[in-house]
């Protein structure tokens, strides 16, 4: 990263400010925009309508796409993964489609992935370069946090994605990859105006879903200004036992705090909260942690995500059984629940969070601490 103004966090206001103060009309600022997202063109040795000068100048003077990309990998079933090194040059080398043999620093990588589904393609997005909040079962909080992704890396992800072959056009984003959104709040926030402004990506609001394990004055934060987008939850356990034993952050909040905060999100964006629950073999996924979530999810009026949980090497989680998942779904449906099964995407490229990353660290002949 360089501290040059980084293209992909700047609004149309903010640009034509800069360009002015280099000598450049303040239209420039609207052509150059468009290049970006409209046409999809971040290098300014391609804007051919701008003069050659002020191509220079803008190379000079503004970082277009930050880092590099290191790896690209490509499921059987369409899913592509992205893993950036945000500590690489500028714009810097990009090999991807191919492993490097020898790789960065991996405190400074971060993973996005790319979900297609009939009619939409989903933008799977990191907010932070690991994970404070350290879930038992997930890869990217075993090293803790390494930082903070600024607006633009965070909306950069996004426009990269979309250039991957076969995508055209990002029509969802989802803030589940790396990090907790809700402690990287301004940066995730600005980032969330850029996606959803017409001038920009164009996501609306009700298609971006940002996921967070819970921090009730944030939810609160979150509600009050004026972005409709859809709140996940990740509650992944249907008591605050269990919860505290896979969440360590579970310790400063209880579920009914967050039931609370999920009303009041409800209340005032009408926006329906979604709660995510991981399947953990023989830790969440009995009969009675069914029952005992029917409750949460009706407190809160709130939909149910199950997910299968995707086994992470030297984490000591398995995945459940598909009968278990199917009993655990029809219980919640005879309480009323409204509950699906997210469909597991990836799983030939370790697409859960932060699984490639830890891949680089742990090859899997050695094992992870836990
Ligand atoms: S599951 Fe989410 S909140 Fe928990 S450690 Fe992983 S990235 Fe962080």
């Amino acid at each position: 990263m360089t501290d040059r103004p980084h293209l992909f966090e700047l609004t149309p206001g903010a640009l034509r400010d800069l360009v002015a103060s280099w000598g450049m009309p303040r239209f420039r600022a609207d052509q150059v925009l468009e290049w970006v997202y409209r046409h999809g063109v971040a290098d300014p040795a391609a804007m051919t309508n701008l003069s050659r000068r002020d191509r220079d100048t803008l190379r000079d003077r503004l970082t277009f796409v930050d880092g590099g990309v290191i790896q690209r990998q490509e499921a059987t079933d369409g899913v592509q993964k992205l893993l950036i090194d945000w500590s690489l040059e500028a714009g810097g080398p990009s090999n991807a489609g191919a492993a490097l043999p020898v790789l960065g620093d991996t405190a400074s990588q971060t993973e996005c992935v790319m979900i297609p589904a009939p009619g939409r393609r989903t933008a799977c997005i990191s907010s932070q370069v690991g994970c404070p909040v350290g879930c038992r079962f997930c890869a990217s909080g075993l090293g803790g946090l390494d930082g903070n992704l600024t607006a633009g890396q965070i909306v950069q992800q996004v426009w990269q994605l979309a250039r991957l072959p076969g995508v055209e056009r990002i029509s969802n984003v989802v803030f589940m990859g790396m990090g907790e959104p809700l402690s990287n709040y301004e940066n995730v926030t600005r980032a969330i105006r850029i996606l959803n402004a017409d001038w920009g990506p164009a996501i609306a609001a009700r298609r971006i879903t940002l996921s967070t394990v819970g921090l009730p004055a944030q939810v609160r934060r979150l509600a009050e200004l004026d972005l409709p987008i859809t709140l996940a939850v990740s509650l992944h356990a249907p008591n605050d036992e269990i919860r505290r034993r896979i969440i360590p952050w579970a310790e400063f909040v209880t579920i009914e705090q967050l039931v609370d905060a999920g009303r009041f999100y409800f209340d005032r964006t009408g926006r329906e909260v979604t709660l995510e629950y991981i399947l953990l073999a023989g830790v969440n996924d009995q009969p009675g942690h069914a029952h005992e979530l029917a409750g949460v999810a009706r407190r809160l009026r709130s939909n149910v995500n199950l997910i299968r949980y995707n086994e992470v090497n030297g984490l000591p989680f398995e995945r459940p059984e598909d009968d278990d998942v199917h009993r655990f779904q029809a219980i919640l449906r005879s309480r009323g629940v409204n509950i699906h099964i997210r469909a597991s995407r990836g799983r030939d490229i370790a697409a859960a969070c932060g699984q490639l990353r830890h891949e680089h660290r742990h090859p899997r002949d050695e094992k992870a601490p836990i």
